[in-house]
């Protein structure tokens, strides 16, 4: 399965990510001063997807900030998949009291482009207590830019055994993800996570609802390229999706995005963000919003819930 040119579109969702919240961050949506640091690019996108930007943008941020009130100095958060996200730089930012570490993974190429960046901006470089050698991880004492297949879940826990704290209180963030995978590896992924670390917390943002015509072109015309969501195929629903976590997790929660904008988001963010862009398509936008999901598992002494 380690097939490099068959990756190639899955590694591109990096840079498209990255330049779609550029372009909701320059209007507003999410204050985020790092993001142009990364960023080549911003893509015009049309106010619902800037909208649904925010919306996973703000409760994935919401939880982590929840995590980060637990009163362990050992705390960290895994992000798998995470492409070009600015979180570690933001949370030391804004947050410069709190103590926890902050690990990335993602494809090596990916990971390269990633640490070629940081280390040639004197404001990114500066936060980061340890030096970059070109093409090798990152291993500074509290963050840490680490190269894998998540497809091989095995190897990647050989290297968080080394580079974590096995007992501490753990957030995993996947943040669209696990949809460009084979649901196999997706799930021995989430169980050898649930596994190794006995007090934690899973939060997966994931793309659902692959047979609906209006969902399959809508997702299609989102994304700038020709991405196979593998993964969608065994969980098509939030209720599939809360079942497999159910399997590895002791308490589970988790909701369509349209629930989650309604019912568990800042109102006072919400009515901000509400003005920015004039938006009428409300048929349209339950419907994209219906088209994702976000669950979240948790064990040990984690809890966390929407
Ligand atoms: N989480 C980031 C965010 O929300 O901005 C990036 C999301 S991007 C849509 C998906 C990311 O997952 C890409 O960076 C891609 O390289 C990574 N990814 C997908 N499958 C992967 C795999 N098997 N191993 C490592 N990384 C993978």
């Amino acid at each position: 399965f380690l097939n490099m040119q068959e990756d190639q579109p899955i590694k591109a969702t990096a840079q498209d990510a990255l330049s779609s919240k550029n372009y909701a961050t320059q209007l507003g949506y999410v204050h985020d001063p790092f993001i142009s640091l990364f960023a080549r690019d911003t893509v015009k996108r049309p106010p619902l997807i800037n909208r649904g930007y925010w919306a996973r943008v703000h409760r994935v941020r919401m939880t982590v900030e929840e995590f980060l009130r637990i009163d362990d100095d050992n705390k960290q958060i895994i992000s798998i998949g995470a492409g070009f996200d600015t979180a570690y730089w933001l949370l030391r930012t804004e947050k410069p009291e709190a103590r926890f570490q902050y690990v990335e993974i993602d494809f090596e190429d990916v990971c390269n482009q990633k640490s070629q960046i940081i280390g040639s901006n004197p404001q990114l470089f500066s936060m980061i207590s340890s030096p970059i050698t070109p093409n090798q991880e990152i291993l500074a004492r509290d963050y840490k830019l680490l190269h894998a297949d998540l497809r091989n879940s095995r190897f990647l826990m050989e290297k968080l055994v080394l580079h974590t704290n096995i007992s501490a209180p753990t957030l995993i963030l996947a943040e669209c993800v696990l949809a460009y995978m084979e649901a196999q590896h997706s799930d021995s992924l989430i169980e050898d996570f649930s596994n190794l670390y006995p007090n934690s917390a899973f939060l997966n943002y994931d793309m659902i609802q692959p047979h609906d015509p209006f969902g399959r072109t809508m997702i299609q015309n989102l994304h700038a390229r020709h991405v196979e969501l593998k993964g969608i195929v065994s969980y098509p629903t939030v209720a599939s999706h809360l079942d497999r976590f159910r399997r590895f997790y002791e308490r589970v929660d988790g909701y369509n995005m349209l629930m989650i904008y309604n019912r568990h988001t800042d109102r006072h963010e919400r009515e901000r963000v509400e003005k920015l862009e004039w938006m009428d398509e409300f048929e349209e936008w339950n419907m994209l919003m219906e088209h994702y999901c976000m669950i979240i598992g948790c064990k040990g002494s984690v809890n966390l819930a929407f």
